[in-house]
């Protein structure tokens, strides 16, 4: 019999969580005005709010803390960084930051104009900000099976080489600072990017003379994806196959938060030293001295051990491997899941979950948080109080994919807690018909509404 995967770590410290009864849930959950961003942690048993920052560290990362080299300039740490950063990605220029929207706004400083076209694959949230803030416009190229959840397809953060060759076709080459490609692709469900999509926009670019940038947060989750899924990476390491990712980039922004392992941190690295010089002078003026940018020595000390330990296989197949044990429970129990799983979380599809709560009442929102009040687990709405209004019509924009994403901090968790969730959904399910109504907005800010949202029962 062929052995199972194990975690290649055993846990020499815990942190208590404690359980709720259903009763203070329910009270908690209507102080919080049914946003679950305003509930304290200490009200949640399983938070999956986010992977973002929320990784627990090994120990030889905690042992770089003491490692530390606090110097203003030129520290060890940083160089200690730079070193694993080039080593890695295989680019020469680099530059921290205190996380990954720090890394667009200084980058995209240097790079993005007003009235430039960004296309690429669904693009992050911060990232779409920092696009359009510059008065600039994100295109989406994402593939179509992207959107439909019910549809096999092994590299759904795919860009549709057509759509990308269609925004050449009609924009001035000027107007395209460059093509952007997240990976993982976070927007479309954790969705991996394969080596040949990488390839054929490198090559399209190349015919256009425009730039290839990456948005790096779950890039080791990526590679995973390509051992397992693309032909002829199978026999490849993750760092081989990471180095040949990289080849076909000008560039990236990472949010070190994520694959990072790190609480804190992001960088940029770059491959054209022109550019490099010039986002120099915007990571003094945002960020701190090029040799810290916003993170002190001993977080770049951990953040140079987390990237090793991130690339490793064993731990990856750990990873990907407890997001899919819960992906596949909840399908077992036919609760509706975004399939292939992501790489960081399980995305559940309230089109398929709840199809007689409409949209306007905000479904992925309501199961967000019936799932607190069911077992005082936290997830997060990808969903139309995230798509926010439009910024003219203020009309509420009504996103194809209607999701609840439960997002699994890296090991942090063992299998019991996928356990203690997948029957909580399981319970939520079983009894979906009694849920009759959804929930209506009783106070919004004018942008960004989905973290300070109050909402009431309809
Ligand atoms: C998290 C994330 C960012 C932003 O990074 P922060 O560290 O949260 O500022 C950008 N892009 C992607 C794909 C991300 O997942």
């Amino acid at each position: 019999m062929q052995l199972p995967y194990a975690e290649p770590f055993k846990i020499k410290m815990v942190e208590n969580i404690k359980k709720s009864t259903k009763e203070e849930r329910l009270e908690w959950i209507k102080e919080a005005k049914y946003n679950l961003f305003k509930l304290s942690s200490d009200k949640i048993f399983v938070d999956l709010l986010t992977d973002s920052g929320t990784g627990a560290m090994s120990d030889q990362q905690w042992a770089e803390l003491m490692l530390g080299d606090e110097s203003y300039a030129g520290s060890s740490s940083f160089f200690k960084l730079k070193n694993t950063v080039t080593n890695l990605l295989g680019l020469p220029y680099f530059l921290p930051t205190h996380q990954g929207r720090a890394a667009e706004n200084v980058l995209f400083s240097v790079l993005v104009k007003e009235g430039n076209f960004v296309p690429g694959n669904s693009h992050f949230d911060t990232t779409k900000g920092h696009i359009e803030f510059r008065k600039a416009k994100a295109v989406d190229c994402t593939i179509d099976e992207a959107f439909d959840t019910t549809v096999q397809h092994d590299f759904k953060g795919n860009i549709d080489m057509e759509k990308l060759e269609n925004v050449f076709k009609i924009t001035p080459k000027e107007k395209i600072p460059f093509t952007l490609i997240t990976i993982t692709c976070n927007s479309s469900g954790g969705q991996a990017v394969s080596m040949e999509n990488m390839k054929a926009v490198r090559k399209l670019c190349n015919k256009y003379g425009i730039r290839v940038l990456y948005d790096i947060a779950r890039f080791a989750e990526n590679a995973y994806f390509i051992k397992k899924r693309e032909v002829g990476y199978e026999n490849k390491s993750i760092k081989e196959i990471v180095k040949e990712m990289f080849l076909y980039t000008d560039g990236a922004v990472m949010s070190s938060k994520k694959d990072g392992i790190a609480n804190m941190g992001g960088f940029i690295a770059l491959r054209e030293e022109e550019i490099f010089t010039h986002a120099c002078t915007y990571n003094i003026m945002f960020e701190g001295y090029i040799t810290y940018g916003g993170m002190s020595g001993r977080d770049m000390g951990a953040l140079s051990q987390g990237l090793k330990e991130a690339t490793e296989f064993d731990y990856l197949e750990s990873r990907v491997g407890q997001v899919a044990y819960l992906g596949k429970k909840l399908k077992k129990y036919g609760v509706p899941v975004q399939e292939p799983f992501g790489g960081h979380a399980i995305f559940i599809d309230l089109k398929r979950f709840l199809p007689n709560i409409p949209q306007s009442e905000y479904p992925a929102q309501l199961l967000a948080v019936e799932l607190f009040i069911e077992a005082g687990i936290r997830g997060v709405e990808i969903g139309t109080l995230l798509a926010d209004r439009d910024p003219i019509t203020r009309e509420n924009r009504y996103p194809k994919l209607e999701l609840l994403r439960l997002a699994i901090p890296r090991r942090v968790y063992t299998n019991n807690h996928m356990d203690y969730v997948a029957v909580a959904l399981k319970n939520i399910f079983d009894r979906r018909s009694e849920i009759k109504k959804g929930l209506e907005i009783t106070w919004e800010a004018p942008i960004m509404r989905h973290f300070t949202v109050e909402l009431k029962r309809a």
